[in-house]
């Protein structure tokens, strides 16, 4: 038996603490055929984050850049910020039969799903919006009118979950794990992305 596959574009996606970094963290560990795709913003990093590693970090100009240069596959603004992701990473990538996560606000989402229909788009939703305020406020990376201006969106974002593949409730984070992992299990096999090719012997 001999087997090709395609990479698989894997957007994650929901209103901001839900759980979507916490399920993706754990992902990557679990999962080595998944890549990160790294994003570009304009937001300062939070104390711990790496340059490079959890966003590239950069200044309103260069993000206008690397607009003017088409850089991107999708863009938005999200909770006054702007975030990009980098279009050649994630297509070198994918033409390379690795699978590609990336974890985007709803606008990002829709832009990827409808320039590349075939992603596997996941919306995770919390339990309820006051446990979405408890994580937020929990998490304790962002002040008060952060959160409300994260909280507010929220009710907006998830009228979007519609337009996705699937949908999970991180509400116990062990069996919401199952549910993704489950998903790209089966992802993974669709005749569209999987061509095992067999022999007599
Ligand atoms: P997002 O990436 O969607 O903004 P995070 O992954 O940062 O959200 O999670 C927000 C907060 O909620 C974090 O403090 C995280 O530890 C916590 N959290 C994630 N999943 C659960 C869960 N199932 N139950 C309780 N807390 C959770
Ligand atoms: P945070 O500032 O908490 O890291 O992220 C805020 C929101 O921006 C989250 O919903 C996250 O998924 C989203 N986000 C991160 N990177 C990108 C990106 O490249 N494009 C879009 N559209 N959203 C992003």
């Amino acid at each position: 038996m001999r087997e090709q596959r395609k990479g698989m574009l894997l957007v994650v996606s929901g209103p901001s603490g839900t759980g979507k970094g916490t399920l993706c963290e754990r992902l990557l560990r679990s999962d080595p055929s998944i890549t990160f795709s790294v994003s570009v913003t304009t937001r300062r990093p939070r104390e711990g984050e790496i340059d490079g590693v959890h966003y590239r970090f950069v200044s309103e100009e260069q993000f206008d850049q690397m607009l003017g240069q088409n850089a991107f596959l999708e863009h938005a603004t999200v909770h006054g910020h702007r975030y990009g992701t980098p279009r050649a990473q994630v297509e070198e990538a994918i033409e390379a039969g690795q699978n590609t996560l990336l974890d985007i606000d709803p606008q990002g989402a829709l832009s990827v799903m409808s320039a590349k229909p075939d992603t596997v788009s996941i919306f995770i939703l919390p339990p309820s919006y006051s446990a979405l305020r408890q994580r937020l406020r929990t998490r304790n990376t962002d002040d008060p009118e952060e959160i409300l201006k994260r909280l507010s969106n929220a009710y907006g974002e998830v009228k979007l979950l519609k337009h996705y593949s699937y949908a999970i409730v991180n509400d116990q984070l062990d069996q919401a794990f199952a549910l993704l992992s489950a998903i790209i299990l089966a992802e993974k096999q669709r005749t569209t992305r999987y061509f095992p090719e067999i022999y007599e012997e």
